[in-house]
């Protein structure tokens, strides 16, 4: 019998290997970034085609590399950051394991191109297969650039268990989200299929935050901050208004990376208590610096997860210094502050951790932290009579029908006082166009879409002038390409659409991207949206008597109201019919057609010869 053990080739191996590095495009880009974060760059640059398929490339003006390091660095285990077993646990950089550039290697062509300050000349290496197959000096600038073609042409399985062009964008876009968070202090773009979709100046993190999550965060942030000697926590979390309905905006990192954690998301939640509805999702970018020896970041492959030698302490302490922040800036309501009971109990808040922290621990750290008054658990409560119920902002008429007074304001409105809306008034549509409700001696008659415009019209009225319609940020902006024309309309706009919940950015000659729009607007359709805004808007257009922002907000009117046609369900129509009579003016449309007729007893029976 032969021997039948045999040394895997060492690209078979590499690919092998890599499979747990790089599982689909948007794992390049994140070891790409970070090696180039690693290289202390200021100003990196993220090239895509096809969705990471065909081209990944990422440009850095960091330190370069030699000639033999370049060439090294496509060898497994081939790392610069750590020399022994004990730097692990005084990593602070990004990337440590060596693997990165020899699984890419390993599945993909990659070029790079590469050159230090000190040298005179760059270098330039092909390798496909994990294997060189082109090495030469070159003219190149400081710094580094590796592309990454056809990913994945070498093992066709994995390629063809890539998703669709979108969804792989969209986990690109996080990463580079994720990286781009934690350095505002690097100039970071990104371009995929020649278009640009994000330039991001250096600067602080909340302008940061502002330019990776949109506008509407601007002064809707609370910064967060506590110093100990066991950890520090600083970046900001959204006012409570900002919370929405899909999770997202909601970033941890420990030492600068991004992770995942459930269990730290939930003391950030606890914190927001009270505050924000149920099922709704504040947004938070925080960041926690602490002893790299006391966590563990090399469980998992992609380091997403964490361990935390004391996951207890750090619960409370980010529970503690959100509720704290959001103390301070007087945007909660009346909290219960004193620390959790199972919380107190903890060894580590009773007392100092080990005897060698003793002394620093009794003097300004997390121990007083946690015992003196003006930390992050200890606020003194506020008079509750100051503050409105979370619920006085939240809770919309939707959920209940008005009281009869509401409904009936007899100076404004000769026709409602007749009218007794209850919880059980019958409602009937007809011809999905109207909605009939009985009046005390006869009934109305009421047209959907203009008494839907009326209502919508009202409310963005009501938008425009102070508190900005909520606006939902898309998963994944849409770029738009628009005539010369119609571009000048959109950027005369821009301003008063975003206070209408329209998040829309200039992005270079005629085009823009669609950051987010109203919260209650369809994802996926905001293309078309603004197609049929500009046409309504031109519509009014001659209207010179009407400003700028009324003829927007005509526009979006009639754009959102339900049309004729369209079949309401009964909670549609009650609430509906609600609306409109809470309604200043509930009796005409905004173009000043009525929004309902009333037809009495005695007038039917006149018609029918009685
Ligand atoms: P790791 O980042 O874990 O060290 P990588 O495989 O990602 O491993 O990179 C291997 C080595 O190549 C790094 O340690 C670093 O010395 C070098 N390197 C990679 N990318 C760059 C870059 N953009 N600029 C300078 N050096 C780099
Ligand atoms: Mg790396």
């Amino acid at each position: 019998m032969p021997d039948k053990i045999t040394l895997l080739p060492d690209n078979i191996a590499n690919q092998i290997a890599a499979g747990e590095v790089i599982q689909r495009p948007a794992s390049a880009v994140k070891e790409l970034l970070e090696n180039a974060v690693d290289a202390g760059a200021t100003a990196i640059k993220l090239i895509i085609a096809d969705a990471g398929k065909s081209l990944i490339q990422v440009i850095d003006n960091g330190s370069g590399m030699s000639e033999t390091d370049a060439r090294m660095s496509f060898e497994r285990h081939a790392t610069s950051k750590i020399k022994n077993i004990e730097d692990l646990f005084h990593i602070r950089t990004m990337g440590f394991r060596g693997e990165a550039l020899a699984s890419i290697a390993a599945v993909a062509q990659v070029e790079l191109k590469s050159k230090r300050e000190e040298d005179e000349t760059g270098i330039y290496i092909e390798v496909e297969n994990s294997a060189v197959k082109k090495q030469e000096p070159i003219a190149a600038p400081v710094g580094t650039s590796i592309a990454m073609k056809n990913l994945f042409f070498n093992v066709p399985a994995r390629r063809n268990f890539l998703k669709s062009n979108a969804a792989e964008m969209r986990h690109i876009v996080d990463e580079f989200t994720r990286v781009a968070m934690s350095f505002p202090e690097i100039l970071f773009t990104l371009n995929a299929n020649n278009q640009q979709l994000f330039h991001l100046e250096a600067g602080s993190l909340k302008q940061r935050i502002v330019q990776l999550l949109g506008n509407n965060y601007n002064a809707k942030l609370v910064a967060v901050k506590e110093d100990t000697d066991y950890m520090n926590i600083y970046g900001f979390v959204g006012k409570p208004e900002t919370a929405k309905k899909t999770r997202g905006d909601q970033y941890f990192f420990v030492n600068n990376r991004f992770i995942k954690s459930p269990y730290l998301n939930h003391a950030v939640m606890s914190a927001y208590q009270e505050m924000i509805p149920k099922d709704s999702f504040p947004m938070y970018v925080l960041f926690i610096d602490l002893d790299p020896a006391v966590v563990d970041v090399n469980v998992h492959p992609t380091k997403q997860e964490i361990k935390f030698e004391d996951e207890k302490i750090i619960y409370a302490f980010v529970q503690a210094a959100v509720k704290h922040a959001l103390a301070q800036f007087s945007v909660t309501p009346t909290l219960d502050f004193d620390l959790d009971a199972s919380i107190q109990q903890l060894s580590s808040i009773q007392q100092p951790f080990t005897e060698e922290r003793k002394s620093a621990a009794a003097s300004g750290s997390i121990y007083k932290g946690f015992t003196q008054k003006h930390q992050a658990h200890f606020i003194e409560k506020t008079d509750r009579s100051e503050l409105k119920h979370w619920k006085d902002f939240y809770e919309s008429p939707e959920t209940g029908v008005r009281s009869q007074e509401s409904i009936q304001q007899p100076e404004t409105h000769p026709t409602p006082h007749t009218l007794h809306l209850t919880p059980d008034s019958e409602l009937t549509q007809l011809i999905n166009t109207y909605i009939t409700l009985p009046s005390s001696n006869g009934f109305l008659l009421i047209h959907q879409q203009a008494a839907h415009e009326r209502v919508i019209y009202e409310q963005l009225k009501a938008a425009s002038k102070d508190k900005p319609v909520a606006t939902q940020r898309s998963m994944f902006p849409v770029t738009l390409e628009m005539a010369p024309a119609d571009a000048a309309i959109l950027e005369e706009i821009m301003t008063d659409l975003q206070q209408l919940g329209f998040t829309i950015e200039p992005f270079g000659k005629n085009t823009f991207v669609i950051q987010g729009t109203p919260a209650d607007v369809e994802q996926g359709n905001e293309k078309h949206i603004i197609d049929i805004l500009l046409e309504q808007y031109k519509h009014f257009s001659n209207e010179v008597k009407f400003s700028k922002r009324e003829k927007l907000v005509r526009s979006l009117a009639r754009q959102q109201a339900i049309k004729t046609g369209t079949r309401l369900t009964e909670r549609e129509m009650r609430k509906l019919v609600n609306d409109l009579f809470a309604c200043e003016q509930s009796n005409v449309s905004p173009d000043g057609n009525p929004t309902y007729l009333e037809f009495k007893q005695e007038q039917l029976e006149k018609m029918f010869g009685k």
